[in-house]
């Protein structure tokens, strides 16, 4: 795979008492800047804007008011652009921020922008992070202007941007035939070659406690790369060095498509 999108979820980036994982982040700059430096073109989606801008104010708790919620986001997103930042400069890799909402990918004109900004960047060198721009989407049900999550941007940026490939990690190690947390029969699929409403029916309800999207989610994306001819891999973020066994085609987590 030469365009490579990776989405990595608020579970891998903020421990489940709120602190910040500075080490999976680390290896996350380290593993994208190798992959650079071998030629592949990258591009980051990263949720936790919302965890980071917790931790950063000394909050435990998710406000239930939906402005407040923006604040923290705001708050939360510099916090980890600059951790980000600071991250890849040890390792050479300079990096440029997006943040975008649904409606961009429907009106051409944005449309166009954005895409001129992602092969800018790439050309030159630079690793662009994503994340949606929570500042002007609103709430979940705003689905005009809102992704909703970041699984689905994720695939709606590398099926735009063409990518051959999304590694998609998350705190579970691929797709299982059930939800394996509560099913202890459930196994794991390494592969599956079409998403259908069987596929989504073995998809339990929401996560993690922090996360937003689920196991549902992550499907969705899979059948968006999989209809764009590309493929999805879902594979555990505990390790973000995981990226590189995936790259080199060994059996880790679940391959869609
Ligand atoms: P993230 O924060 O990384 O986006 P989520 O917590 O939103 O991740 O989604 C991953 C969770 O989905 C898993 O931890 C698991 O509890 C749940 N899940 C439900 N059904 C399944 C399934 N069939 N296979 C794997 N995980 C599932």
């Amino acid at each position: 795979a030469k365009r490579v999108v990776i989405k990595v979820g608020t579970s891998t980036l903020v421990y489940p008492d709120g602190a910040i994982n500075l080490r999976a982040i680390d290896q996350l700059a380290f593993v994208i800047s190798a992959m650079r430096h071998h030629g592949r073109e990258v591009v980051l989606v990263s949720s936790g804007a919302i965890g980071v801008g917790l931790n950063y104010i000394g909050l435990k708790q998710r406000p239930k008011a939906i402005p407040e919620q923006q604040a923290i986001a705001a708050i939360g997103q510099s916090e980890l652009i600059s951790i980000y930042k600071e991250r890849f400069a040890v390792y050479e890799q300079k990096i440029g921020q997006l943040l975008l909402t649904r409606d961009i990918f429907v009106y051409p004109k944005s449309h166009q922008n954005v895409m001129n900004t992602f092969e800018a960047l790439l050309a030159q060198n630079i690793v662009p992070i994503v994340n949606e721009n929570d500042t002007v989407a609103v709430d979940e049900l705003d689905h005009e202007t809102k992704f909703g999550d970041n699984d689905q941007l994720s695939a709606v940026v590398a099926t735009n941007i063409d990518a051959d490939l999304l590694i998609m990690l998350s705190d579970i190690d691929g797709f299982y035939d059930g939800n394996p947390n509560g099913d202890t029969g459930a196994t794991l699929l390494s592969h599956v070659a079409k998403v259908n409403q069987a596929t989504y029916t073995l998809a339990g309800g929401t996560g993690s406690r922090f996360g937003t999207g689920g196991m549902v989610t992550k499907l969705k994306a899979a059948e968006r790369m999989i209809k764009a001819d590309s493929q999805m891999v879902l594979a555990n973020g505990a390790d973000p060095t995981i990226i590189f066994q995936i790259l080199a085609g060994e059996p880790v987590g679940t391959l869609f498509g």
